[in-house]
């Protein structure tokens, strides 16, 4: 790391977070260290989080208090992650119309509130404390640190962007020096056309970035198309990948482009970082001191249990930092092979989780025939989730995009505005409907799927 870099690191960044009373760096290092903890540490840490949720949650929850009294327990009857079995699922539906009941009468209180759309279309709102962004934020620097990520270096960020940017100049210059200072480059990931991808090469070329965080299949589609060009005259960049599965193919290809050192993460607006890869690059491990994370089985009969090692489950996931609005057992809508426990190559115990099933998004078509990744709905939909309880995208044959939305109230003219002139931009030359409809039908597999695109018609 040169000079600058240095001082971001050691002197800025930690300046920087202690003006505003935050603790990343701190909890930072706890994690630094925790990560070599051994399995006996990590059950110890896991469990004293969880009976502090579990009590908080029993005190000061009205949803809680009843979900414990319903199963025949007590604040202090929870002892490890192990007793979560007896407590039910957080399935979508519960999620939302749990909002005001889930919420903490004591303090912490919520500052944050996140909303997410996630890959079946049924947008979510998660609110959070203080300690739990901090905890979001240390966690992140830590799976990004496997990859060889430090706070100072020049990174490019390949990545989707909101629908609206911020809106006064004061704002977006503020963001502007936020990302200087970082050294941090944003370049919209979601255009897929051979003109975008070769203007992102220059970009790489221009800028030596020393480590590229992008969205999977995004990092993949440009690493072919540097491949394909010859276009590469750089050597090994680390790649992180984020918000969707990486394939072997997709692995190979990046490792072509940009040299082997390519990382998985796997994460999500309600809780963030939840696994990252490590140098050993054998599974995910698992952010365990600030999640617990489960893979279960369920059966037709209702009930629930842990998937076998190998085998495929849906991901639970109960944050142990939230008291604001508390998570426990979460189904967060994806499904992940379980992995036995076991000591990584890298010597640490921090569990491992296997692939991510199903994180793939559909390439959507523009007027002109280039590739636009659908992508852009999960960002776009974030933007509606208080009008929606579920939609979908669907392109035809003939290329016409429909909208299908399933309003809660009713959709707002100045939002629907909004969304044409978001995918006017996006899918230029594709014409657009917005459809209000009472169900969206589950699709193969008993899957709903957040864009579905249909072959063009020859
Ligand atoms: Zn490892």
């Amino acid at each position: 790391m040169d000079l600058y870099g240095r001082l971001l690191h050691d002197v800025l960044f930690p300046g920087f977070e202690a003006l505003r009373n935050r603790p990343t760096v701190a909890l930072q290092r706890y994690l630094d260290h925790t990560q070599w903890a051994s399995s006996d540490e990590l059950h110890a840490i896991q469990s004293g989080l969880l009976r502090r949720l579990i009590r908080h949650a029993w005190h000061h929850t009205r949803h809680y208090r009843e979900v414990l009294e319903r199963a025949g327990l007590g604040p202090d009857d929870l002892r490890g992650p192990e007793d979560l079995v007896r407590l039910p699922l957080l399935d979508k539906d519960t999620l939302r119309a749990s909002r005001e009941t889930r919420r903490a009468d004591a303090p912490p209180y919520a500052v944050i509130d996140k909303v997410s759309s996630g890959s079946t279309g049924e947008p979510t709102t998660v609110s959070y404390n203080a300690e739990s962004r901090h905890w979001r934020d240390a966690t992140r620097w830590r799976g990004y640190g496997w990859a060889g990520y430090r706070i100072g270096q020049r990174a490019l960020h390949y990545w989707g962007f909101g629908v609206t940017p911020p809106k006064s100049r004061w704002k977006r210059a503020k963001v502007e020096l936020d990302h200087r200072l970082k050294r941090d480059l944003y370049i919209d990931c979601t255009p897929r056309s051979d003109e975008h991808l070769a203007h992102v090469v220059d970009e790489i070329r221009r800028y030596r970035p020393e480590v590229i965080v992008t969205y999977s299949q995004a990092g993949a589609t440009l690493a072919r198309y540097v491949t394909r060009t010859g276009a590469r005259t750089w050597g090994t960049i680390p790649v992180i990948c984020g918000a969707e599965r990486v394939f072997d193919h997709d692995r190979e290809a990046l490792t072509e482009a940009f040299g082997p050192a390519v990382f998985e993460t796997y994460g999500s607006r309600e809780v963030m970082l939840m696994a990252a890869e490590c140098e050993a690059h054998d599974g995910m491990h698992l952010a365990m001191e600030t999640q617990i994370l489960e893979v279960v089985v369920r059966e037709p009969d209702g009930s629930s249990r842990p998937a076998a090692p190998g085998e495929a489950g849906e991901v639970v996931v109960t944050d142990l930092h939230n008291l604001a609005s508390p998570l426990i057992r979460y189904l967060n809508g994806d499904r992940a092979v379980q992995r036995a426990p076991s000591r990584c190559a890298c010597g640490r115990w921090l569990s491992r989780l296997g692939p991510i099933e199903g994180r793939v998004t559909e390439t959507l078509r523009d007027g002109a025939g280039n590739p636009v990744s659908g992508l852009i709905f999960n960002i776009l939909f974030v933007y509606i989730t208080e009008t929606a309880k579920q939609f979908q995208v669907v392109q035809r044959a003939d290329d016409t995009v429909v909208l299908r939305i399933v309003p809660d109230g009713e959709i707002r003219p100045d939002a629907r505005a909004q969304m044409l002139a978001y995918l006017g931009r996006y899918l230029p030359g594709v014409p657009v409907e917005i459809e209000a409809v009472d169900d969206i039908p589950l699709g193969p597999a008993g899957k709903r799927r957040l864009v579905v695109v249909e072959p063009r018609a020859t």
